[in-house]
């Protein structure tokens, strides 16, 4: 049968990597983000790969978390988008998922259901300056002793925000935002949480009770400035196709829609079975690289929906050979530059690929 492009998911970097998260952040609990399907590394599996080495998960809709659970995850889970309607709140405590309140309709709808309530694990988010979801400054403190009065003693209430910055280590916002979260939260005594994988790798005295590290965990780098390997972090996926034909061109000939590159003297190019289709960034423009038989490589021309065209220049490789176009040689990070995007949208998008676990 044809080969398919392919994920290579591997376990040790997936552990390694929840390893540098600790040495950073040794007083924290770990709480791994295996939301959008583990940042498409498949997340019951990179729930299980995980497990003995973090302290919990964070996904973002309930139904993530209750698969999970189904599956037979133990470790405490967070939904960040947590409940919208009664159901969801009874869903939630028969599958011991701890639910984010980042909204005031969420605690009107809690408080009419009291008698559920009452066993509701309740993360409040604080809105602190990422205006998105969290509750604003002055609604905190009264917010914080409505739910204290629904839920029992048994079910503790944490506190949570979200950086908007954190990437970028010169900007002061970083800091506005911990402080903001600080004045909020000094007075009281519950779990916190704060840091994303920049916080716990850019910033010190962010790790407060829990950290919540999801691209680092998967071996990219959250920031423009450093790579990967500067930051010790091991790639989780590698995203591969087959070499299904080599074509020998001449000078002049035009690759693809568009004819957008053509063959500045005679060339030997490969068609790769891996387009915009199995997740590749369309938007990848040639020059970007790609590896084989570990030689660095490039894209030549347009990508289109099933296949790329590479140089193969200078290049040994052979039809069936497997083209990466990221992972263990080819960092995502440089592949995400050249689409113009971010490692996050390459790897959840290539999670469509069938993935092997190793
Ligand atoms: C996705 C997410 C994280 C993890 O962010 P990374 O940049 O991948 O480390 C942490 N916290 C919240 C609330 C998130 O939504």
């Amino acid at each position: 049968m044809t080969r398919l492009a392919r994920l290579r998911v591997h376990s040790k970097a997936l552990q390694h990597n929840i390893m540098v998260a600790k040495k950073h952040a040794p007083d924290a609990n770990v709480m791994v983000a295996v939301k959008a399907n583990a940042y498409g590394h498949g997340g019951l599996q990179t729930a299980k790969i995980c497990q003995n080495y973090c302290d919990g998960f964070m996904v973002a809709s309930l139904y993530e978390g209750i698969v999970l659970r189904q599956q037979g995850i133990i470790l405490p889970i967070l939904s960040i988008q947590g409940f919208s309607s009664a159901d969801d709140i009874k869903e939630a405590i028969q599958y011991n998922i701890r639910c984010v309140i980042h909204s005031l309709s969420q605690l009107v709808l809690l408080e009419s259901h009291p008698e559920s309530a009452s066993n509701l694990k309740i993360t409040l988010k604080i809105d602190t300056g990422m205006h998105r979801l969290g509750l604003a400054p002055e609604s905190v403190a009264s917010s914080y002793q409505r739910i204290k009065s629904l839920v029992s003693v048994n079910s503790s209430v944490w506190l949570m925000s979200h950086l908007a910055c954190a990437d970028e280590l010169e900007n002061d916002y970083t800091r506005q935002q911990q402080d903001c979260f600080n004045q909020l939260t000094e007075s009281i005594d519950a779990s916190k949480s704060l840091a994303n994988s920049a916080a716990i790798l850019g910033w010190e005295n962010m790790q407060y009770d829990w950290v919540r590290p999801g691209i680092m965990i998967y071996g990219s780098s959250p920031f423009a400035t450093h790579s990967a390997i500067e930051l010790g972090l091991q790639a989780a996926m590698t995203f591969e196709a087959p070499l299904i034909t080599i074509q020998q061109l001449n000078k002049g000939d035009a690759i693809g829609y568009g004819q957008t590159w053509q063959c500045p003297e005679d060339r030997l190019v490969g068609i790769v079975a891996c387009g915009y289709g199995d997740g590749y960034p369309r938007h990848a423009p040639s020059g970007t690289v790609v590896s084989v038989n570990q030689q660095r490589t490039q894209i030549i021309g347009r990508v289109s929906m099933d296949v790329i065209v590479i140089d193969l220049h200078n290049i040994q490789a052979e039809i069936g050979d497997w083209v990466e176009c990221w992972g263990e040689n080819i960092a995502v990070d440089d592949v995400a530059l050249s689409a113009g995007t971010i490692s996050y949208e390459l790897l959840c998008s290539a999670g469509r690929a069938v993935a092997v676990y190793e």
